[in-house]
């Protein structure tokens, strides 16, 4: 599956740490994810994926258009509800669009969790 990580900067860390955490489940996917994200998960766990722009440089207008051209299959995007993004119209254009397209999208930890353990289950059945 192709699968796109965002996250926002007060959840870098735990993007990181679910990252870890999932490794050998998200290894097995192609991953994107938007530049500062993508640069700090392939540093910190070495998997491997293709970076877009940073997110408030248009990265999140760029993953929206793989979302689009129904070329993604998932998107796990930690948000920060609590502080204000200066590419706020960028990041509600992606949450719509998956709402277009249908795509799951997780915005939380603990959803974000449960699409990876599905990930899992679906590789052992596989
Ligand atoms: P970043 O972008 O990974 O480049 O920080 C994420 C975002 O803010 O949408």
């Amino acid at each position: 599956m192709k699968i796109a990580l965002i996250a926002h900067d007060k959840k870098k860390a735990d993007m990181i740490k679910l990252a870890a955490d999932y490794k050998d489940v998200l290894a097995k996917h192609d991953l994107y994810a938007t530049g500062t994200t993508g640069t700090m998960i392939m540093g910190e766990t070495g998997l491997k994926l293709t970076r877009m722009k940073s997110g408030p440089l248009g990265g999140d207008q760029q993953i929206g258009s793989m979302v689009a051209d129904n070329n993604l299959d998932m998107i796990l995007f930690l948000r920060d509800p609590l502080t204000a993004q200066p590419h706020e119209p960028d990041v509600s254009a992606l949450l719509r669009l998956c709402d277009v397209m249908n795509i799951p999208l997780a915005t939380n930890v603990a959803s974000c969790k449960i699409f990876l353990n599905y990930l899992a289950d679906m590789d052992k059945e596989n």
